[in-house]
């Protein structure tokens, strides 16, 4: 059975590539008549907004979708907030740290940044070298206090290549070593990493196949490697077209008609905002709902290339 999931960070109101990943991801799982799970991905404390969490699931249910479990429905593969599930993480960290996978780092971003040779990775930093592995860890190392105490936890990366094949960018390879090198599970200051959650909580959910903005292709091939750390079914992949606006740059709070709420609270009607995302996903345009995009909906027909945000997006729609 296929299961697909919407997992959005309650960092704000949803925003329209929230809202394209969410509908796509749902008319696939409903096309095959599969489960789809809403997980809320609240780790990350500081960033969450309160309230935001409550509100994108106002906005999921407005847009017309509906989830087989999630927070405000249940189910048996809860809680669905990901700030409830420590435990589940720290489960898993302990099995990676067993079989060898984890090492303790207390080497921060700034002593990172300050291995000028190195080229710079996504993230601005320079791949972890291999070199600043601690040589000298016990096999108890990971219940020790003290070898934990301050310390990040990172997964340790071994050199080759990730092949993956993404439903809509197509053929991926990545070496995970030179772009990233071991990165960090849990931060110094004892956050769960995205990485780690996401993968964990896929995996325990049941989770067939990953739907979400092309922001996130550059962290699929981490996460296949610590589903493959975890004994784990690597899912199917389609990351969707970036949404940007008319000059080309990836949209931002300038270009306006951002959130599902501003459109809404417009006046728009969600079928007339569904038929511009379908029409995002290469699909016929117009008014229309999420049951009738399903009804011939195909990740595999999404192009990759960028979408442009038209800037009178309201008024075209209203
Ligand atoms: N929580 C992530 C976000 O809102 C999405 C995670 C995922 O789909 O893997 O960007």
């Amino acid at each position: 059975m296929t299961v697909g999931r919407f997992a959005p960070s309650p960092t704000g109101d949803l925003h329209l590539g929230s809202a394209l990943a969410a509908l796509a991801a749902w008319a696939s799982v409903r096309r095959s008549g599969g489960r789809f799970v809403y997980r809320v991905e609240d780790l990350d404390g500081p960033r969450a907004v309160p309230g935001a969490a409550e509100r994108q699931l106002e906005d999921a249910r407005w847009l017309g979708l509906d989830w087989d479990e999630g927070p405000d429905v249940g189910g048996p593969h809860g809680p669905y907030h990901q700030s409830e599930r420590s435990g589940i993480y720290e489960s898993a960290l302990r099995r990676l740290a067993g079989d060898g996978h984890l090492f303790p780092c207390r080497v921060s971003r700034r002593d990172l940044r300050q291995l000028a040779s190195a080229p710079h990775g996504a993230s601005g930093l320079p791949p972890y070298p291999a070199s600043l592995r601690p040589g000298n860890l016990t096999s108890g190392w990971f219940d020790d206090e003290r070898r934990r105490h301050d310390a990040a936890l990172r997964f340790r990366v071994e050199p080759g290549a990730v092949d993956f094949r993404d439903q809509v960018a197509g053929a991926v390879s990545e070496d995970v070593r030179a772009t990233t090198g071991d990165f960090v599970l849990k931060r110094r200051d004892a956050v769960y990493a995205y990485q780690l959650a996401v993968v964990v909580d896929d995996l325990a959910m049941g989770v067939t196949e990953v739907v979400r903005g092309m922001d996130l292709l550059d962290s699929t091939a981490r996460q296949i490697l610590l589903i493959r750390a975890l004994g784990g079914h690597v899912p199917t992949y389609a990351h969707l077209p970036l949404l940007i606006n008319p000059v080309g740059r990836k949209l931002s709070k300038r270009d306006g008609a951002l959130t599902i709420r501003e459109v809404r609270d417009a006046g728009v009607s969600a079928e007339a905002l569904i038929g511009w995302l379908a029409a995002a996903l290469g699909l016929p345009g117009g008014p229309q709902t999420p049951a009738e995009v399903a009804r011939t909906f195909d990740l595999g027909h999404v192009r990759p290339d960028p979408v442009v945000v038209p800037s009178d997006l309201i008024s075209l729609l209203a």
